[in-house]
């Protein structure tokens, strides 16, 4: 069974995104669980969140993924910033308690001319402040690309988090195939060296979730632009070749290409076709 999906536009209510899910043939999904830009933590409704989790244990659906806000940045050089990221990721877990094993996704900040050390310090720290051992939801940090000071462009700064943070042990690693590429990990020409790397820095059984985008720039370009699968510098058969990989197998794949929730469902059937299923 591979879980496929996407990051979907609305997000009114948990049950109604678990059939929005269905409704582009997808068995797993992304979302968002307070405004993008960050706001106000929408009120908890554990009632929808019980009806999600029955819809996903009877149709079959693999860990679903809440990704944090864009705004949160827990390695700003502003304190204020900084505990906002962490009140931020507080409330958003306390949320996900209600869904219990499945993942929340952030990036990892930028560090605005602190250095990565510190960068990494601080997010480390915000961490260790909000994950207690009794958490049922994995956190994320995810891949990025590189673009100014954003930390997690390189394994190795990931490495670093899971290192200087005590609760190290319990987080996970979401890849975005958009971001390596740009990273300047060479996917597309040899994936397998990539996924060995990544297993020697940060493990591969850190690896709980992909987000697979197509790149509008070319690898190590650092930008941070995503495409649609086959129209940009990965192409469709790096894309197959990443969701079929027996490495990744059992991995939620998650689009967050530029189109709608109808689009998603025609890049799904399109990425099912090529696989036979
Ligand atoms: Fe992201
Ligand atoms: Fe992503
Ligand atoms: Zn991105």
């Amino acid at each position: 069974m591979i879980y496929l999906g996407a990051h979907l536009s609305s997000s009114k209510g948990f049950y109604k995104m678990g059939r929005d899910a269905m409704a582009i043939g997808a068995n797993t999904f992304q979302c968002f669980v307070r405004n993008p830009r960050g706001a106000r933590a929408k009120a908890l409704d554990p009632a929808d969140l019980e009806k999600l989790r029955a819809l996903m244990a009877r149709e079959g659906f693999g860990p679903v993924v809440a990704h944090a806000p864009y705004i949160m940045n827990p390695c700003s050089k502003d304190a204020g910033i900084r505990e906002l990221a962490g009140r931020m990721m507080a409330e958003d877990l306390e949320l996900m308690e209600h869904l219990p094993g499945n993942y929340y996704n952030f990036h990892p900040g930028s560090h605005v001319g602190q250095g990565v050390e510190e960068g990494c310090r601080q997010i480390a720290a915000m961490l260790d402040q909000v994950i207690s051992s009794e958490l049922k939801t994995t956190v994320l940090l995810e891949t990025m690309a590189g673009k100014g000071s954003e930390i997690g462009g390189r394994f190795e700064e990931l490495r670093r988090i899971l290192d200087l943070a005590a609760c190290g042990d319990r987080l996970g690693v979401c890849l975005d195939t958009c971001h390596v590429s740009d990273g300047g990990y060479d996917i597309v020409g040899g994936l397998d060296g990539v996924l060995e790397e990544f297993d020697r820095v940060v493990g591969l059984s850190r690896l709980k979730a992909v987000h697979i985008n197509d790149s509008m720039n070319p690898p190590g370009s650092r930008k941070d632009r995503h495409a649609l699968i086959g129209e940009g510098t990965i192409g469709t058969e790096a894309i197959v070749r990443i969701i079929t990989h027996p490495a990744l197998a059992g991995l939620p794949f998650l689009l967050e290409t530029p189109t709608d929730d109808k689009g998603h469902g025609e890049e799904i059937a399109m990425l099912r076709a090529a696989i036979g299923g």
